[in-house]
């Protein structure tokens, strides 16, 4: 019975991968054709074609081939993906010198942080090389090329096969594709669906993984403002951190080594200290990582009343207990800041993302567009014969699939993929050893590989985990769990807590917490140092690590045959769309893949008599000063700086500006993109989106959408007059032409 279910738990990952693919909608969609004017975040190769007319009339001084070349420089080689999908940076140096957010470098500031060294309150710079602080893990990707395969995936699929056999036949071409295109290179490669699987490419990219910490300010810069100011206008942060990428003594990518030298980019980004103006063009080039701009009002129903819903319940409740635990101790606070950070981001984000699809209606709009479909469909005896029960097929899907979402979400977000709950993922640490020992490893290897592995880990973990924190979350989240989730999904520690602790989830969580070899670094290690199979089958953290994963997948096979109906119905709705507005210019959902997105610096009309300036100043942040509250406190140097007007060359008229606002369509995925001029000068920073338009990577809003950047100027000022860091500043390309 055990080995049964272990072998399934053996295709975890690939599951895992396929269900992130399905819930996040990750396969490209397209727009509906009432586009605006300017909406969308366009594929880099393609804008010759799309969209340089509209972007030159707009103001745009650059040709194509500066955006995008495969021959030349071009600003394509200097924009980055921060660990393969998270962040965007760019290189602003001659040096390898990279920009990003400070909330894409956090878990670096934290890590290199203690009591001792607190980089998150105090900020922190290297005054020299070496004292640049090396990041195991971190790693930046640039784009050397992108090319349209569709022809040479879909080439042997046809219209009879199952999805799983369409899925297969694109798995082989694309390996062989991918194989084809990295031989004989250092390069790393990945075949892309866009347009829900109608079309393919292929990434071609080089990826350094010697990236490290150069300088980040306190949070009271970075982070000024705290939760209270996240996804709002007007915000008052430099929301900015640098590293650095090193590459092997040949020049080339190389895992971290004191040899490696900083990396000698053919281009960077030139920087510009002449500002921008209302209406002035500006552009962004990132990698956004998601949008659904395609759901169907079932869809977005869906995503209110299960994902958004319960992530709100679940982490307004986790993120009070870990911020009790974080006032109380110093130690905590830097131990948590990051999956703090992390937690509260796209908690506020799914509360405003709700109260956006009822303010603005997002369903009702869906849906009337839905009604339009229906009548073209009925208008037709063909059309009625292929698209005729797209709608309904998609809709029935998502209400059989209720309760096994709501399971999944609940099992997600507390444990096994946002991890509210910590234990029950480190302990999966065991499970290469466990799988070992049952005989079910592709490879055997060596046991004391096995456990240094372990132990790596392990030192990793500790570090930043206060086993008192996670207990009260965890025994908070397993409560919640047993009320909200059918006891069909029930993990199998529910019976163990059942048979062996009379049901009382307390006295489980106690007894775990106490006993485990996965809560303590001093029992972790005497494990580490003489492993035992059977410890592992009594530990309550593996155990009940391992059931979640049962049912986790065991969910996932009842979801299987749902979920291949839904994508062939979301394809075929697609394909009906093309068809019904042929004349238009689609783009595809966002999907991390290097994207453009043009408009202009604007302000906007929030609500009623409520119209907000496109930028805000030092003044403000001032004005926002509160030392009853951690978030707005202010240093006292800026307060110096500020009452000084100690400002030049950062400012034209003595005011010092902070962040300014774009029209430009961005997501997440986007934080720390360049945002550039006409002429491809970095005038700032992008960094979030306005709490009006929260529900935007389902419906772009033009009159309210926004995206949040900090001024480039106010960076360079805080490097240069409040950190002192004229080292960087200097080998910076600034150009003074105002
Ligand atoms: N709201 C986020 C923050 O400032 C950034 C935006 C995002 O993650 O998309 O932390």
């Amino acid at each position: 019975m055990l080995s049964g279910n272990i072998k399934l738990i053996l295709h975890f990952c690939i599951l895992t991968a396929m269900r992130k693919w399905l819930i996040t909608y990750l396969i490209g969609v397209l727009l509906f054709p009432s586009i605006q004017a300017d909406e969308g975040m366009w594929l880099v190769p393609l804008i010759k074609d799309l969209n340089m007319d509209r972007m030159q009339e707009m103001g745009l001084e650059l040709e194509a081939e500066d955006i995008y070349s495969l021959d030349n420089p071009s600003l394509k080689d200097v924009i980055g993906s921060l660990d393969y999908g998270g962040c965007t940076a760019e290189i602003i140096s001659s040096e390898g010198l990279i920009i990003t957010n400070h909330h894409c470098g956090v878990d670096e500031i934290q890590f290199h942080s203690s009591t001792e060294h607190d980089y998150l309150t105090n900020g922190f710079w290297a005054m020299s090389r070496e004292e640049e602080l090396p990041n195991p893990g971190k790693t930046i990707s640039f784009v050397i090329r992108m090319e349209n395969v569709t022809e040479k995936i879909l080439g042997m699929v046809h219209l009879e096969m199952t999805e799983a056999e369409r899925e297969a036949e694109i798995d082989k071409s694309s390996e062989t594709l991918i194989g084809e295109a990295v031989e004989g290179t250092h390069y790393e490669a990945v075949v892309i669906p866009l347009y829900e699987g109608d079309e393919y490419y292929l990434v071609v990219m080089e990826t350094f993984k010697d990236v490290r910490l150069v300088g980040a300010p306190p949070e009271s810069i970075g982070r000024f403002g705290g939760d209270r100011d996240n996804w709002e206008w007007p915000r008052h942060n430099a929301d900015f951190c640098m590293m650095r990428i090193y590459t092997g003594p040949d020049g080339t990518p190389a895992e971290f080594a004191p040899e490696n030298i900083p990396y000698k980019p053919a281009q960077w980004l030139p920087i510009s200290l002449s500002g921008y103006e209302q209406d002035d063009f500006s552009m962004v080039i990132g990698f956004p990582g998601q949008t659904n701009r395609y759901a169907t009002s079932s869809g977005i129903r869906e995503i209110k009343e299960i994902e958004n819903r319960n992530r709100i319940k679940i982490r307004g409740e986790v993120l009070d207990l870990m911020m009790e635990d974080m006032k109380e101790s110093d130690r905590v606070r830097i131990q948590y800041t990051a999956k703090y950070s992390r937690l509260s981001n796209y908690y506020k984000y799914s509360i405003g993302q709700n109260l956006s699809f009822d303010k603005l209606d997002v369903i009702g709009k869906r849906k009337s567009q839905e009604d339009q479909f229906t009548q073209w469909v009925s208008g037709d005896s063909a059309r009625e014969e292929a698209y005729g029960d797209v709608l309904t097929e998609i809709n029935s899907v998502i209400s059989e699939r209720t309760m096994m979402e709501n399971a999944l979400s609940y099992l997600e977000e507390m444990f096994l993929l946002h991890k509210a709950v910590e234990i029950f993922d480190f302990a999966t640490v065991a499970f290469p050893f466990f799988f070992q020992e049952l005989g079910y490893a592709s490879e055997q290897q060596e046991i004391n590989v096995l456990m240094k592995r372990m132990e790596d880990r392990g030192s990793d973990f500790f570090r930043n985990y206060n086993p008192q924190t996670d207990q009260k979350i965890a025994s908070a989240m397993m409560q919640s769990y047993a009320l909200n989730v059918e006891p069909l999904y029930y993990p199998g520690l529910f019976s163990t807590i059942h048979g062996d602790f009379d049901g009382d989830i307390i006295k489980y969580i106690d007894h775990l917490y106490r006993k485990s070899i996965f809560t303590d670094p001093s029992r972790f290690e005497k494990f580490t140092k003489k492993p035992k199979f059977k410890k592992l089958l009594k530990d309550p953290a593996f155990m009940g690590s391992f059931s979640m994963y049962q049912t986790y997948r065991q969910i996932l096979d009842e979801y299987e045959e749902l979920d291949d109906r839904y994508i062939t119905a979301r394809r075929n709705y697609v394909n009906a769309l093309r068809e019904m507005y042929p004349d238009s210019v689609f783009y595809p959902d966002a999907n991390s893949s290097l994207r453009l997105s043009y408009g202009t610096v604007c302000d906007y009309q929030a609500r009623d008599a409520v119209s907000y300036e496109y930028y805000t100043t030092l003044a403000g942040v001032m004005e926002k000063e509160d030392t009853g509250n951690r978030d707005f406190h202010i240093p006292e140097k800026l307060k110096q700086l500020f009452e000084e007007k100690n400002y030049q060359p950062y400012v034209r008229d003595n005011t010092m500006r902070v962040c300014f606002l774009t029209n430009l369509d961005t997501t997440g995925g986007n934080s720390g993109s360049p945002v550039l001029n006409a002429k491809g000068e970095l005038i700032g920073l992008n960094f979030d989106g306005n709490w009006e338009s929260m529900s935007g990577d389902l419906i772009y809003e033009p009159e309210l959408q926004r995206s949040i950047c900090v001024d480039i100027r106010y960076v360079l000022f805080i490097i240069d007059k409040f950190a002192g860091a004229h080292h960087l500043i200097q080998e910076m390309d600034i150009n003074d032409q105002r």
